[in-house]
C-alpha cells in the first residue's frame, strides 16, 4: 500500500496492509490503520463543511496522529497549518491570527475552548468538538490549491506564513520517487525534524510515497540516548534526515555505527551547512554510507538542490557545495558574474516556489517575481555556480540558522522592544569558525534590569531556540558618523 499525492489516495502495491506504517511516541500504526483513520479524519473535515481552502491546523508533536492528520488534510483538499506542541501559547495565538482559521486537528487530546473547533485524535478515535468557525482570510486557489501554510521566522516581529501550493508537493514527490535518493518499500526512515519545519516534511513525503514505514522521532526519544538507539536497531532504521546539527549529538556514541545498526545506510541533512567532519565521522562509523548534502528555503518546498557526498571532496575544499538543482527546477545567481570572492545572491526557478507570504504583500512583491513565466524566489543566500555545482556561502540580512533553527533577530529584537523598559537593544549572532553558536542581546535601558526574569518573559512568546543565551545591559550603543547605532 502506499499514498498516491496525485490523486491524494491510498493504493495498493504489495498485498501487506498489515506492514508497520508509523512508528510515533504512542505507539505503532499499519498501514491499514494510517488509511482507515485518514479516512475518519477526512469525513470529520469534510462533516465541518468547511469553506473551499480554509486552512487547519494540525496540533502535536510526533503523534502518528500527526503525520495522518496530513494526509487527510491533502485528501479533504484543505491546507495544513503544521504546529508543533513545543511552541509557547502565545506564539500559536499569533499563528492563528495571521490565517484567522479557529479549526484544530489536535493530536494530543488535550486542547480545549469554545471559540475554537476540535477534531480530536485519541488511538484509533476521531471526535469532532463543535466551537466556533471563523472566516479565514487565506486566499483560495481553485486550479491548484493550497497544500499547506508554514510559519517561520518572521523579520516584522512575527512568524510569517509561507503558502505552498498542491503542484509544488507533486514536484518534490517526482524528485523523491526518481533514484535520486536510492529509496525503496524497504526503507525505514527516521523523522526526526518538528513538524513546524518542512525538513519533516521530505521522510513523511517519501515513506508514504514508497508504502515504507517512518520512525517519529520525539525531542523525549532523542534525549534518552538508550532509548533511542534501542528504538533504531528494533525497528531496523535505514534512512536517517535531519539537520548537521541533530546528528551530531550522537556522532561519539558508542552505538552509532554500522556495527549496532546495522541497516542504517543513508543520510540526508538539510537546513544548514554540513560540515565535513561530519561526513569523515559517518565514513568511519559506517561502510559505505550514502550521505547528501541537500540545500533548500521553506518558500521553495523542503529541498531544491543535493550533492552526493564522496570522500574525493574532502580534500578539494574546506566546505561542501550544495550540489545541483532538483531537474524540474533552475538555481542561478542574480549576477552572472559571480564567483567565491564576489558572490551574489542564489535565485530558485521552478514550481517548487512558493506562493508568497500570507499577509504580506510588500515582502512578497520583494522576493517573489516571475523570470520567462516560471515561478521565481530571491533566496537571500549568497553564492556562486560553477559548471552546475552551487555553492552557498551565507547570507545578505539578518537571518541566522542556530543549530539548524531559522530565526530573524529581528523579529526577537521587535520582542524586546514592545517592553516599556527598554529603550533600545541589538541581537547578534554569535559566532565561531563561522558557524552561528549563541544568540547575544545588548539591551539599554534607565532601570536596573532583572535578565533571567526578561529571559523567562521571553520564553513565553518565543520558541524556546530564538531565546538569546546572553543578555548584557548597555549604557549607551556607540553610533556610527551618521548617528546610527554602530
Ligand atoms: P529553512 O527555510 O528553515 O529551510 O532555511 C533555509 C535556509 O537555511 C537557506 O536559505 C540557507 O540559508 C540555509 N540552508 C539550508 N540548507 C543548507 C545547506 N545544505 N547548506 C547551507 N545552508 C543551508
Amino acid at each position: 500500500m502506499y499514498f498516491n499525492f496525485q490523486s491524494c489516495q491510498f493504493e495498493e502495491k504489495t498485498t501487506r496492509p498489515n506492514k508497520l506504517a508509523l512508528i510515533g511516541s504512542d505507539g505503532e500504526k499499519s498501514w491499514n490503520e494510517v488509511s482507515q483513520l485518514v479516512g475518519q479524519i477526512t469525513q470529520a473535515i469534510e462533516s465541518l463543511s468547511l469553506k473551499k481552502g480554509y486552512p487547519i491546523f494540525i496540533y502535536g508533536h510526533k503523534e502518528t496522529a500527526f503525520p495522518i492528520s496530513i494526509l487527510a488534510c491533502l485528501s479533504a483538499n484543505h491546507p495544513f497549518v503544521p504546529i508543533d506542541k513545543l511552541y509557547p501559547t502565545e506564539r500559536i495565538n499569533e499563528i492563528q491570527e495571521e490565517t484567522n482559521s479557529s479549526v484544530f486537528i489536535d493530536c494530543t487530546g488535550t486542547l480545549s475552548g469554545k471559540n475554537k473547533t476540535f477534531i480530536q485524535v485519541i488511538g484509533d478515535k476521531v471526535i469532532v468538538e463543535n466551537g466556533e468557525i471563523r472566516e479565514s482570510w487565506v486566499p483560495v486557489y481553485d486550479q491548484n490549491p493550497l497544500a499547506y501554510i508554514l510559519f517561520t521566522s518572521g523579520s516584522t516581529g512575527k512568524p510569517k506564513g509561507v503558502l505552498i501550493r498542491q503542484s509544488s508537493i507533486l514536484d518534490l514527490v517526482k524528485w523523491v520517487k526518481s533514484d535520486a535518493f536510492r529509496m525503496s518499500e524497504q526503507d525505514v526512515f527516521v523523522n526526526q525534524s518538528p513538524f513546524s519545519f518542512d525538513v519533516s516534511l521530505f521522510d513523511t513525503f517519501a515513506s508514504f510515497t514508497y508504502g515504507a514505514s517512518m520512525i517519529l522521532v520525539s525531542q523525549e526519544l532523542s534525549k534518552n540516548s538508550d532509548e533511542f538507539f534501542k528504538v533504531l536497531r528494533n525497528y531496523k532504521a535505514t534512512f536517517w534526515t535531519s539537520t548537521p546539527a541533530f546528528i551530531y549529538m550522537y556522532l561519539r556514541e558508542s552505538w552509532f555505527n554500522s556495527f549496532s545498526l546495522k541497516h542504517l545506510r543513508s543520510f540526508v541533512f538539510a537546513g544548514e551547512p554540513l560540515p565535513i567532519s561530519t561526513c569523515e565521522s559517518l565514513y568511519d562509523n559506517f561502510s559505505n554510507p550514502n550521505i547528501y548534502n541537500a540545500y533548500g528555503p521553506t518558500e521553495a518546498t523542503v529541498i531544491t538542490t543535493l550533492l552526493k557526498v564522496e570522500k574525493e571532496l574532502f580534500s578539494s575544499s574546506s566546505s561542501l557545495p550544495i550540489g545541483y538543482s532538483k531537474p524540474e527546477s533552475k538555481m542561478i545567481t542574480e549576477k552572472s558574474e559571480a564567483t567565491r570572492k564576489t558572490p551574489s545572491e542564489l535565485i530558485i526557478i521552478g514550481e517548487n516556489v512558493a506562493e508568497g507570504y500570507l499577509n504580506r504583500p510588500e515582502e512578497t512583491k520583494e522576493k517573489f517575481f516571475q523570470i520567462d513565466g516560471k515561478k521565481a524566489y530571491k533566496t537571500g543566500d549568497l553564492g556562486f555556480i560553477e559548471e552546475g555545482l552551487i555553492y552557498c556561502l551565507g547570507r545578505n540580512d539578518n537571518q541566522i540558522k542556530l543549530n539548524g533553527y531559522r530565526i530573524e533577530l529581528d523579529e526577537i529584537n521587535e520582542k524586546l522592544l514592545g517592553y516599556p523598559f527598554i529603550n533600545e537593544s541589538r541581537t547578534i549572532g554569535l559566532k565561531r569558525q563561522d558557524k552561528v553558536v549563541r544568540i547575544v542581546c545588548m539591551i539599554q535601558s534607565d532601570e536596573v534590569l532583572d535578565m533571567a526574569s526578561l529571559k523567562e518573559n521571553l520564553l513565553l512568546v518565543l520558541p524556546h531556540y530564538m531565546v538569546p543565551s546572553d543578555f548584557l545591559q548597555i549604557n549607551a550603543f556607540p553610533t556610527n558618523q551618521s548617528g546610527k547605532i554602530d
